[in-house]
């Protein structure tokens, strides 16, 4: 799968379905204005959608992380190396992390997290928490004596997979 950019048919093509699906997702109030469309390899659809934070009550329902989902169920499979997600906005922090565990390489958006930002949708604090400028949002602490307590899970998974 090369890098180049898609041509304005393709791009029409593919954020055609996302933008349509997160349209209608905006009315019935299923989420907030992001969708996405992810393509196989072949170029053919797998799945088109849009947010669904509101209709499933779930914080973690953004449009990529739904695409990865559906897709992995769909095709069966947790490796969606190969696949290119179109996202109709810059993906935040935590769905270019499930892309990446997906094993997905390129991924095209069209607004940018400044045009989420300008409408409400901020995902500067994970930015900053990232980049270390701000970790104050979350404190991740290491519990070095609660290893030996946790420990019988990795005996465990020796015990299966040894
Ligand atoms: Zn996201």
């Amino acid at each position: 799968m090369s890098n180049t950019t898609p041509s304005a048919d393709v791009l029409d093509s593919y954020f055609g379905p996302a933008v349509e699906v997160t349209l209608s997702g905006l009315r019935a109030g299923d989420g907030g204005p992001f969708g996405a469309t992810l393509v196989d390899p072949e170029g053919e659809i797998v799945v088109a959608v849009g947010n669904t934070v509101l209709r499933e009550t779930d914080i973690s329902g953004h449009a990529e992380m739904v695409a990865v989902r559906e897709a992995c169920k769909k095709l069966d499979t947790l490796d969606l190396s190969g696949h290119v997600m179109y996202a109709t906005c810059e993906p935040c922090p935590m769905c270019v992390a499930v892309m990446m565990w997906a094993g997905i390489t390129t991924c095209y958006y069209a607004s940018t997290h400044v045009d989420a930002g300008d409408n409400g949708f901020s995902d500067m604090h994970l930015r900053r928490y990232l980049d270390g400028s701000d970790t104050s949002t979350l404190d991740m602490i290491h519990l070095d004596s609660g290893r030996e307590d946790c420990a019988s899970i990795w005996t465990e998974f020796q015990r299966l997979n040894g």
